[in-house]
């Protein structure tokens, strides 16, 4: 029995929390906790390439397809679960793991050649039903209320996990089984190993860092998916593209992000705060995120603060910030109506032991 333990410094848990690869026995759901967000993503040039979106995708096929695609916005494809095929397999820490044949396989051949040097690698979690993910989300709203359950866990049918080809990896280092994503994150070497390895046996690493705003999810090193085709799992890989920018679904338009100056967050805090808010940009349709700017300290009052708390139904913040948004929304985007959007907020609250997570997009009133 895992738990996740979200400590201010790392979490980032809402995105993922919206997410994908929830741990075993872990009741919070949340999933993974991504990590810090570098400060490059305040550096890249916005400008150069407009993000577009295409409609209608094709690549939803009926049947197995090892290339569909599977995001906030991307169900499973119709199917899918009567046609995929599995195998069980209990990992060092007696859990049991259900994964599609064929990734089961090529991970296999994967471990054994990380194991070659030195690299022990085990499978936390893969499989997830829709219906174990209904159960999950059936649970949070009958404990938590609605809201909560909508905003922390996945969405039954658009994680990446029930396709079986979604796997997480966790660590053995020197025997002892390294399972908790806040120690994983720790050994930055040993991923890049198991990251340069991927490709050769079929998967890619699916949330890789710095495309939160394409994938809606932090950076996991752990997530890697199947694709079943090892030269377009290398073509990926060397482009460092996302599966969405490869199937072109959207382009790369990164946000610039504007952390300006404080007196009270580190460059490193508000960073994270922007991880969430691009995170959350990527699940709203036909709408791109084209920069974003930190509103500054004064936004860190006692009056906003008690609105957060009421907002975000949570009496716990002890620190609110906002971050103001340009983005433009095409017709028929899911969360706004058409439009160029200037300095639109987004208002972010912590507690004390928990890292930052939307309150509300939008003005907050009395
Ligand atoms: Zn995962």
């Amino acid at each position: 029995m895992r738990k996740i333990i979200c400590t201010a410094a790392m979490l980032a848990v809402l995105c993922s929390a919206l997410a994908g690869c929830s741990k075993k026995g872990d009741a919070s759901v949340s999933s993974e906790a991504s990590t810090t967000q570098p400060a490059a993503s305040a550096t890249t040039s916005a400008a150069e390439d407009e993000t577009s979106e295409t409609a209608a995708p094709e690549y939803h096929q009926e049947g197995f397809d090892y290339m569909a695609l599977v995001n906030k916005r991307e169900p499973l494809p119709e199917g899918w679960e009567e046609s995929l095929e599995t195998v069980h397999m209990t990992n060092s820490v007696g859990d049991d793991v259900e994964v599609e044949k064929k990734a089961y396989d090529a991970y296999l051949e994967l471990k054994s050649e990380l194991e070659a040097e030195g690299i022990y690698v085990d499978l936390d979690s893969a499989r997830r039903s829709i219906a174990e993910q209904q159960r999950i989300m059936d649970d949070f709203t009958e404990t938590y209320g609605a809201d909560y359950a909508a905003k922390t866990v996945a969405q039954p049918g658009y994680s990446e996990h029930h396709t079986g080809l979604a796997l997480d990896l966790y660590l053995i280092i020197d025997g002892k089984d390294v399972v908790l994503n806040e120690e994983m994150i720790q050994y930055p070497e040993i991923w890049s190993v198991i990251h340069s390895k991927l490709a050769d046996h079929g998967f890619i690493l699916r949330y890789p860092e710095g495309k939160e705003h394409i994938t809606g999810y932090g950076y996991e090193p752990w997530h890697i998916r199947y694709i079943d085709d090892v030269e377009k799992a290398k073509e990926i890989t060397s482009k460092g593209m996302t599966f969405e920018e490869y199937l072109g679904i959207i382009t790369d338009g990164r946000p610039a992000v504007d952390c300006g100056s404080s007196e009270l967050f580190s460059e490193e805090e508000l960073n994270e705060a922007a991880v969430q808010v691009k995170c959350s940009f990527a699940d709203f349709d036909r709408c791109v995120l084209t920069k974003l700017r930190y509103a500054g300290d004064e936004k860190n009052n006692a009056d906003d603060l008690k609105l957060a708390k009421e907002y975000g139904r949570n009496d716990e913040y002890t620190q609110v910030i906002a971050f103001l948004a340009d983005f433009t929304a095409s017709e028929n985007s899911n969360r706004f109506e058409a439009g160029e959007y200037k300095d639109y907020p987004c208002w972010l609250a912590r507690t004390d032991s928990d890292g930052w997570e939307i309150v509300i997009w939008g003005g907050m009133t009395e």
